[in-house]
């Protein structure tokens, strides 16, 4: 048997466990009351013929999932900030706005199963992630392991970045991420003065969104808020949605379309340029380059981690003024 503090059998461990496990009255948390929890020692070289999980209802473990889901549904329908798609500029403009303001409700749309965006690889698939300098600043931030190369330094895999990038910002108060969820379309107001100003997302579940051609009265769903950052990715099925939405909607002339590939320049232009495109609008990473007509940077990534910086730093520029135009 694996030393440990308690020893118990898993039979013991898990029906502790379950005696501790309450629900708080109200919002649904669940929270562990009791002292003699299960560790992995403890289960580790247990009596495993004995083993059995505590018992459960199906039913209990639907209405464990929806009450919550449903909760946040109502909670984030009307939220402070919308971040559209969770790449690595998404998930890190959401960091760094939810650290700066804990008191913003801050709801991520994206559309794949899977969040993280291109992330998840460096270039060509290899394993490896280039950041150039200053963008170690962010990986210190985040307690990510890189080596120093001078200018630039090097994550072992590119998915030591983005799992923990992702982990912090799922473990926000503040953050919702909606997965496997589209944004369609965008919610528009009419100022006074005529100009068009953003003021939410349409959404819909990813696979309703992709059979509007062969099946029909599969309406939308809706968030408002005063704030929409756009981090969708270069042009594709799925990417640069907002800016192509611009355009249709006669907000933006055209689009620049991406430019071949120069490191130098590339990084630089995004991170400068990550501004609000139209009133309640911001737009980060490679969707950007997009609407600029900007170089591509291959596969550097620090100009992601960055943008999102820039883009958490425009949101809060204009937010309040937002917030007021959206109040009506
Ligand atoms: C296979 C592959 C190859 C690539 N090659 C290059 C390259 O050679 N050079 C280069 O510069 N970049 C390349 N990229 C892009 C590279 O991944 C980016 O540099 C970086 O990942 C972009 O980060 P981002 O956060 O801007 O967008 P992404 O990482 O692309 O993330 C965008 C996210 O938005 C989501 N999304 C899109 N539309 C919607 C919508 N309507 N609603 C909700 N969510 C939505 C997507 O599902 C995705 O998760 C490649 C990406 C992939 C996947």
């Amino acid at each position: 048997m694996a030393p440990s503090a308690v020893t118990v059998s898993p039979t013991v461990a898990a029906a502790e466990v379950s005696k501790a496990v309450t629900l708080k009255a109200g919002n649904g948390t669940p929270t562990v009351t009791s002292k003699q929890e299960a560790t992995i020692s403890s289960l580790l070289n247990g009596d495993w013929s004995a083993f059995t999980f505590n018992p459960i209802r199906e039913s209990t473990v639907s209405r464990a999932m929806t009450r919550r889901y449903f909760a946040d549904l109502d909670a984030y329908a009307e939220s402070d900030i919308v971040i559209v798609g969770a790449g690595s500029c998404g998930l890190s403009t959401a960091y760094v706005l939810a650290k700066e303001r804990p008191d913003l409700r801050i709801a991520i749309v994206e559309a794949g199963v899977a969040p993280g965006g291109g992330a998840w690889l460096g270039g060509q698939l290899f394993s490896a992630m280039v950041m150039r300098k200053p963008a170690d600043a962010f990986l210190r931030d985040i307690g990510v392991e890189y080596e120093d190369e001078g200018d630039y330094v090097v994550v072992k895999h590119a998915a030591l970045f983005t799992s923990t990038l992702l982990s912090k910002v799922l473990a926000m108060e503040n953050v919702k991420l909606f997965n496997a969820t589209a944004v369609e379309d965008l919610i528009t107001r009419k100022e006074k003065d005529g100009s068009v100003r953003i003021a939410g997302v349409v959404t819909n579940w990813t696979l309703v969104s992709m059979h509007h051609d062969d099946q029909s009265c599969m309406d939308p769903n809706t968030i408002n808020a005063p704030l929409v950052i756009s981090t969708t990715g270069h042009d594709g099925p799925f990417g640069a949605f907002c800016v192509k939405r611009l355009v249709s909607m006669e907000q933006l002339e055209k689009l620049g379309g991406m430019r071949g590939l120069d490191m130098q320049t590339a990084e630089d232009a995004i991170v400068k340029r990550t501004r609000e495109i139209v009133p309640g609008l911001i737009v980060g990473g490679m969707e950007l380059s997009e609407v600029d007509g900007a170089n591509r940077m291959g596969p550097t990534f620090g100009a992601m981690a960055l943008s999102g910086v820039k883009a958490a730093e425009e949101a809060l520029k204009v937010f309040e003024i937002r917030k007021k135009q959206n109040a009506v």
